[in-house]
């Protein structure tokens, strides 16, 4: 059947993956809604300026948050990369026209110790140096807390760009408390919160608490394109990334950008190429991410997450009849995403070790991927958001295969 109508990853002969294991990037992030594939096909077929397309998506982007202005990015990091670059270039154009060089303004980027991430190679690519402070003693069992908000405070200087924080159920010091020593020190807080949807309440949430800039991953659960993130923030802060990122290319008399987004009066002239131009944003990526956040506004979540939960429980049962499996399910509380299926390995006992299982997974054809984030304790996961139920039940399968083998 296969080979008489083969699909393009069959064409290309590159293994598809059955996605056990959530939204992650690297194996394609969520599947993009059809509402979205159909808007960037009809997007792709004229021209349109990208600019005229970015200020109606800001449009939309600061209805849903309640943010004064939005902007879309190609994914959250990038996200972060732009909104630094707004923090510390603000208006003026000969910053913007030399970042990353940041000689004789301000560019820290103060963050609490425990939210550095791999990610966090967005701030500093815009420039910034990031000033970590708290300690790490909590895992001593000590009772410290990661980060006091005095250590936050005090790390603000004449030096300090931004606070930047990473959104998550248990990140601490509490959003709130952050936003409120930043700005009293007149310093914009960037909030990273790319997984943070669902619930589509964290859209708003944040912004509420008076956050200058928060980036939210299009790819993840909004299921909008993969290269899509949401930049979403103060009305000044989005205008001086958006006119780092778009093509500029302009002789100065020419330069008449849709006034909702960038408001020429408040720039010297015309920017030079920005440190976003190799960021671009396409057309049908715009279209889709547009489309793609109408729908996940509409989703009926409270559906979903039943859906999520049954999809869950019926591959913890499936896993009962294993004597080597034991499973619970967590997560997926109010600020959480999904809930999950832990599945903790009796290594005495199965024929292969956590980590031996979970690659043998992703060594099949299709490549079976589980979340991997427990292996030192003998745990895997599995995410219900991007299987199908006829998935669900394969992987069931192909986890008691391995176990039994
Ligand atoms: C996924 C993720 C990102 C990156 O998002 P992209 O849209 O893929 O760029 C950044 N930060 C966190 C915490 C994430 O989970």
């Amino acid at each position: 059947m296969a080979e008489e109508n083969p699909d393009i990853y069959e064409r290309l002969d590159v293994p598809k993956v059955v996605n056990a294991a959530g939204t992650k990037t690297r194996i394609g992030g969520s599947l993009i809604r059809e509402e979205a594939v159909e808007a960037m096909v009809e997007a792709a077929g004229s021209f349109v300026r990208l600019s005229d397309l970015q200020a109606r998506a800001g449009e939309l982007i600061s209805d849903v948050t309640g943010a004064e202005a939005g902007y879309v990015t190609p994914g959250a990091s990038a996200g972060l990369m732009l909104g630094t670059a707004a923090c510390i270039a603000g208006d003026d154009v000969e910053v913007m026209s030399r970042l990353p060089d940041t000689e004789g303004v301000p560019d820290e980027v103060v963050m609490p110790r425990t939210h550095r991430t791999g990610y966090d190679h967005a701030i500093r690519g815009a420039g910034a140096e990031i000033v970590d402070v708290g300690t790490n003693d909590y895992h001593l069992g000590t009772g410290a807390e990661n980060v006091e908000p005095w250590e936050i405070e005090r790390a603000i200087s004449e030096d300090t760009a931004a606070v930047g924080y990473v959104q998550k159920p248990y990140t601490s010091p509490p959003l709130d408390r952050v936003v409120e020593i930043s700005h009293a020190h007149d310093v914009p807080v960037i909030v990273d919160a790319a997984a943070e949807l669902p619930p589509t309440e964290n859209l708003s949430r944040f912004v509420e608490m008076g956050v200058d800039l928060i980036v939210f991953s299009g790819g993840k659960a909004v299921r909008g394109p993969q290269t899509t993130g949401v930049l979403a923030g103060r009305q000044d802060l989005i205008q001086s990334a958006a006119i780092q990122h778009l093509d500029m290319h302009a002789a100065g008399p020419a330069w008449s950008p849709p006034a909702e987004l960038v408001d020429t009066d408040r720039f010297d002239g015309v920017p030079r190429q920005g440190i976003g131009r190799p960021m671009k944003v396409g057309k049908e990526e715009l279209a889709g991410l547009i489309r793609a956040l109408e729908c996940f506004c509409e989703e009926d979540e409270e559906a979903l997450c039943r859906e999520w939960r049954a999809r869950a429980e019926q591959m913890a049962d499936g896993l009962a009849g294993s004597d080597v499996l034991e499973t619970s399910i967590s997560g997926g509380d109010k600020t959480a995403v999904a809930p999950e299926v832990v599945v903790t390995v009796d290594e005495e006992r199965a024929s292969t070790t956590t980590a031996g299982l979970v690659d043998d997974l992703r060594q099949e054809n299709p490549r079976v991927f589980v979340g991997a984030d427990g292996l030192h304790e003998c745990k895997f996961t599995l995410n219900p958001m991007c299987l199908t139920d006829d998935e669900a039940n394969y992987v069931v399968d192909r986890i008691l295969a391995s176990v039994n083998a």
